[in-house]
């Protein structure tokens, strides 16, 4: 196999993997069950800073974004869907499937939302039953400040989706400080346990909107509301996917004991971004701050193709990165930072074979990836 250096999945800790393989319980049957999800839920939503109840489902990431949607919207509700990434702009997909009015508030996908301007954009169009925002675009690397977007958009009463899959545990996340509503996560991205679980936490608003509708949810896989009484009723509306669980319990564990990741993570994605730019590449995000410490998009030179970079990094040096979709596809190649990779002895022989590939390839890099990138965490350290 091969470092797996992508943003998302990452490196899985063996302890992970381990717990994955033990027995298991009946989760529909044994109660002890419902305790152990119920704690595990508890722990997330202290990861995440909040005391909104978090509920952990059977499905990728994608599920907790859907089952946001699905659950809020009615038909007709004006959806404010904020756009500057290809994930900020997937939401419009979510909102029309389930009946809504999706109104893009498009911007540049080099940089995060500007917060003055969607202030200006509010104050004249605000009629808006819930916006939906990504923290970490993972395409693009862009980070949106959610901790400005969120508040502002309760000031007109406005309900937020956020989608945080790719930026919890990598980049700060406090659900309650910056008034989020419905916060999505997942189990591959930072958090380093397998594709397979997301997750999402649900303020009281959002819990009154979605039971105060006055057309029924068009789902039953992606309605949040069959969650709303698991504990008390001690009933799961389908059959909980226990060995995942287990594995991911055991990844939040690692996360928990943790506590120095949002530091490194931040470290180590600076680092990068200036071992690119030194080298004479340079980085999709234009300005620094605008960027996620999880991932780092680097625009694919003159002349070259990012997939033979990718080709190349995997069979000859056992390293894969990732190239990006949508109309990023053939643009950037994706450096993962994230989770159990975001340590400078996985990030550096990856930067090592990166500039060997480009060598190959016909780009020469004014200073070689690693040599910037070990001066630099010497440097903050
Ligand atoms: C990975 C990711 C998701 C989940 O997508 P999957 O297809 O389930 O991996 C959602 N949002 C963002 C921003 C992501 O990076």
């Amino acid at each position: 196999m091969y470092q797996m250096m992508t943003p998302g999945p990452t490196m899985v800790a063996p302890e992970v993997m381990q717990a994955r393989s033990k027995e298991f319980a009946n989760p529909d049957v044994d109660t002890d069950f419902c305790e152990e999800y119920h704690e595990l839920c508890g722990e997330l939503a202290d990861l995440m800073h909040t005391g909104n109840e978090v509920y952990l489902l059977g499905g990728e990431g994608i599920l907790a974004l859907e089952a946001a949607c699905a659950s809020l919207t009615e038909p007709g509700d004006r959806v404010l869907v904020i756009d500057n990434g290809i994930f900020g702009k997937g939401f419009e997909d979510f909102v029309r499937i389930y009946g809504g009015e999706p109104v893009l508030y498009s911007s540049d996908y080099h940089r995060a939302v500007d917060v003055e301007k969607l202030r200006e954009f509010l104050k004249n169009d605000h009629e808006f039953k819930y916006a939906t925002v990504v923290h970490c675009d993972t395409p693009s690397g862009v980070l949106n400040p959610i901790g400005e977007i969120c508040p502002l958009l309760k000031e007109y009463g406005i309900l937020t989706v956020v989608d945080c899959v790719a930026s919890l545990f990598g980049d700060e996340v406090r659900v309650d400080d910056w008034k989020m509503d419905v916060v999505c996560g997942g189990s591959q991205k930072a958090l380093s346990a397998p594709p397979g679980l997301a997750f999402v936490s649900v303020s009281q608003e959002a819990r009154d909107a979605m039971l105060g509708r006055k057309v029924p949810i068009a789902s039953f896989y992606a309605n949040l509301t069959t969650f709303f009484n698991y504990y008390k009723d001690q009933w799961f509306p389908y059959t909980m996917p226990i060995s995942d669980i287990y594995g991911f319990r055991e990844a939040v564990r690692l996360v928990r004991e943790d506590t120095g990741r949002i530091k490194r993570h931040e470290k180590i994605a600076g680092a990068v971004r200036t071992a690119v730019r030194a080298a004479g590449l340079s980085v999709y995000v234009t300005e620094d701050g605008d960027n996620a410490s999880t991932v780092t998009a680097v625009c694919v030179p003159e002349g070259v193709c990012a997939q033979t970079i990718i080709e190349r990094m995997r069979t000859e040096y056992g390293i894969l990165i990732s190239g990006s979709i949508a109309e990023l596809s053939g643009k950037v190649i994706r450096l993962g930072h994230m989770g159990n990779n975001a340590q400078e002895e996985k990030v550096e022989p990856m930067l090592s074979a990166l500039t060997k590939v480009f060598e190959e390839l016909g780009v020469v890099c004014r200073i070689p990836l690693e040599q910037t990138f070990s001066v630099e965490m010497k440097n903050q350290s």
